[in-house]
């Protein structure tokens, strides 16, 4: 665990989750990588969506927030505004993300900012039983829809700046992906996309399916994640063979949403010092002229 300064007001609880939940690797591993890189707790803000996943934000030592169904990224985003300064992850599964979130995921992945995104696919509703996902193959639970790829959404949208798919079968490359995810944002690149097959033990146990089916594009010699073309192929050709691709998937340049709308002349909103008196109009003035 990171060191000190703690947060003074939260004590992390033990995870709820069902015991094999591919949920315990991914926090685990997230644990890891803010060690890694050096994320202390009280520099961390993690947001989390609704869902078996979510409860994440209720075991790490750090700043966080439990958001409305389908909304952790424009909370997300809003924290980082207010204060570019801190570490910010969001963190959430496949139904919260990609059915009620996905009109957010789209518009984060066009505006760039620079907060990571932890998504912990199950294909399925754990909590509520194991209805099919956005991502649940198509007979799932006699579900007539195709899966969804959230990878492929990201590679055809021109800004987004970093894709990746770990598996919580895999923890030492998934500690590789989260630090290169964690250390993308810190820099202030822009938006860390990383999926994590995390298989649902109790209602859909996709372990030994995903197992035998991951290909893993860190251990391919001919692949280059600089290259939107050649990945978008690769991940569409690999689909196609029934198999799913995992590791850096793409990583790339475009401006960042801070780095465009952030007048950085002023201090940010979570760094003003806030009077007594009348500070609403100066606060409200102030606003207009930090966010451009
Ligand atoms: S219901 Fe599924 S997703 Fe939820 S905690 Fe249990 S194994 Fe994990």
């Amino acid at each position: 665990m990171t060191t000190q300064p703690h947060t003074k007001t939260f004590t992390p609880s033990r995870p709820i989750w069902c015991a094999g939940c591919g949920d315990f690797a991914v926090k685990g591993v997230l644990e890891k990588s803010l060690q890694n890189m050096g994320v202390a707790p009280h520099n961390l803000m993690l947001l989390a969506g609704i869902g078996c996943s979510g409860t994440i934000q209720n075991n790490i030592e750090c700043y966080g927030y439990h958001a409305l169904h389908g909304r952790v990224l424009p909370a997300a985003i809003g924290a980082k505004l207010a204060n570019p300064d801190l570490t910010v992850v969001a963190a959430g599964g496949d139904g919260d993300g990609y059915a009620i979130g996905a009109g957010h995921l789209v518009h984060t992945f066009k505006s760039n900012p620079s907060i990571t995104y932890i998504v912990m696919n199950n294909s399925n509703y754990g909590l509520t039983k194991g209805q099919a996902s956005p991502t649940s193959p198509t007979g799932y639970r006699d579900n007539a829809e195709e899966g969804m790829d959230a990878i492929m959404l990201g590679l055809s949208l021109p800004s987004t700046t970093f894709l990746a798919r770990g598996f919580s079968g895999n923890p030492e490359q998934l500690e590789k992906l989260m630090d290169a995810a964690l250390e993308h944002t810190g820099s202030g690149k822009g938006f860390a996309f990383l999926e994590v097959l995390s298989p649902c033990v109790t209602y859909y146990d996709t372990h030994r399916d995903w197992r035998a089916r991951v290909y893993n594009l860190d251990e391919d010699e001919g692949f280059d994640p600089s290259n939107r073309t050649l990945a978008f192929g690769r991940v569409l050709e690999l689909r196609e063979e029934g198999r799913i691709p995992i590791g850096r998937i793409y990583k790339g340049e475009h401006a960042s949403l801070e780095s465009l709308i952030v007048n950085r002349d002023e201090l940010p909103p979570a760094q003003q010092k806030i009077g007594k008196n009348g500070h609403g109009k100066h606060y409200e003035k102030f606003i207009k002229s930090y966010l451009g």
